[in-house]
């Protein structure tokens, strides 16, 4: 047993080189061999490199990476519900997860709820005869509120139903769910674990039970990962604890510092004290709080003008990369929710994502300032 900056680095794997090579190959010799090798089979080494890591890093039994997030959330979905089922949905997921919930379940006759997650305590009044998984995340996506997954897994495990947890935000570094009781950690690793806004991919990591039953869907849905992205996502995991922690610390600075701004009517992070999950989030997390954090300026109207002084943080869609980058959901991640379904998730068009990098946190502080002091 390592740490997490230790497993980020090596692979404990023995081969002569230090890199796993770039296996690029799709016709395989079979004669003689067990294995069919083969991308789609989630059974190349550059594949199973990565898997191992972040099963270390999850501390999990079994893993597998994706083309992308929503292929390693759908596949998981689709892997254990059936016609007639029900599942149980945080009302606060990203927003492609509720649209594939809600375009394509009805579709195989799966019935869901939404359940918000300041609603969370009354999940077991949701549960139903049919209810067969739980899925939730934390922090949420935009207001960073937390989801207790010790207690939303002691309801499950009592109800004997399966739980998923997108851990995107919180990334292994911080929030290990399967040490919290949940059976599926889902990753878009498009986000922290690429770290460098240039690949696309998701991964999961759950017991070598749950991953028997996922693998067999896994084949027939056909999400996998080239070699080479998956050579350059090894590239980015050895960095992952070196960049989480950084954003975590720069988040936390940033956090306190826009609180105290004249110009800024709300922060939200679950690393200030006032954050009404704090003592959840400070349970549940190692280490930090992570890179995320959202905050409202006094005078909307001037929303836009600050996004264009920026200098430094890019206004950009995605998030968890090197580089510090801002959105503002209602016209971008949230745009498909009506004005009234925001503000029932208790956000207005003030509100602005922060996905703070790796950059100096005074240099972002400044960037901040001076943008509000150019709008004033
Ligand atoms: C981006 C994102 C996804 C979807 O991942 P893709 O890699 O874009 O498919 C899922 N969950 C969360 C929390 C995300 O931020």
């Amino acid at each position: 047993m390592y740490s997490k900056e230790t497993d980020c680095v090596h692979n404990q794997q023995q081969q002569q080189g230090v890199n796993t090579p770039i296996y690029t190959s799709t016709a395989n010799r079979y004669i003689g061999y067990d294995e069919i090798l083969y991308p789609r089979n989630f059974n190349t080494e550059n594949q199973k490199a990565i898997v191992g890591k972040l099963c270390r890093l999850e501390k999990g039994e079994a893993g597998m990476v994706f083309g992308s997030g929503s292929a390693a959330i759908s596949t998981v979905l689709f892997s254990f519900l059936k016609a007639g089922d029900h599942a149980l949905f945080s009302q606060e997921i990203y927003g492609g997860t509720a649209k594939l919930i809600v375009e394509e379940f009805p579709k195989f006759n799966i019935e869901f709820d939404f359940i918000p997650n300041a609603e969370i305590g009354k999940l077991d009044s949701m549960i139903r005869e049919n209810t067969k998984l739980i899925f939730t995340e934390t922090p949420s996506n935009p207001l960073l509120s937390i989801v207790d997954l010790e207690a939303v897994s002691a309801v499950a495990k009592k109800n004997n139903i399966l739980t998923v947890v997108d851990n995107t935000f919180a990334t292994p570094i911080i929030q290990n769910p399967i040490s919290l009781g949940f059976d599926v950690v889902a990753h878009s690793g498009t986000k922290y674990l690429g770290g460098h806004h240039d690949l696309c991919f998701g991964a999961i990591v759950t017991s070598q039970k749950l991953m028997d039953v996922i693998y067999q869907s896994a084949l027939n849905f056909g999400g996998s990962l080239n070699g080479l992205d998956c050579y350059l996502i090894e590239r980015s995991l050895k960095t992952l604890a070196l960049r989480v922690e950084k954003q975590s610390s720069n988040a936390m600075k940033l956090a306190r510092a826009l609180q105290e701004n004249p110009a800024i009517s709300a922060v939200y992070y679950p690393g200030l004290e006032g954050h009404p999950n704090h003592m959840v989030a400070a349970r549940q997390m190692k280490g930090g709080f992570g890179g995320m954090l959202s905050f409202e300026l006094k005078d909307a109207s001037k929303t836009e003008a600050f996004l264009n002084r920026l200098q430094l943080i890019i206004p950009a869609l995605s998030l968890g990369g090197v580089e510090s980058t801002v959105c503002q959901p209602s016209t971008s991640s949230h745009a498909s929710l009506s004005e009234e379904e925001r503000l029932e998730q208790g956000f207005t068009d003030a509100l602005l994502r922060l996905s703070v990098g790796i950059e100096d946190a005074d240099d972002l502080i400044r960037d901040i300032e001076a943008a509000i002091a150019g709008i004033q």
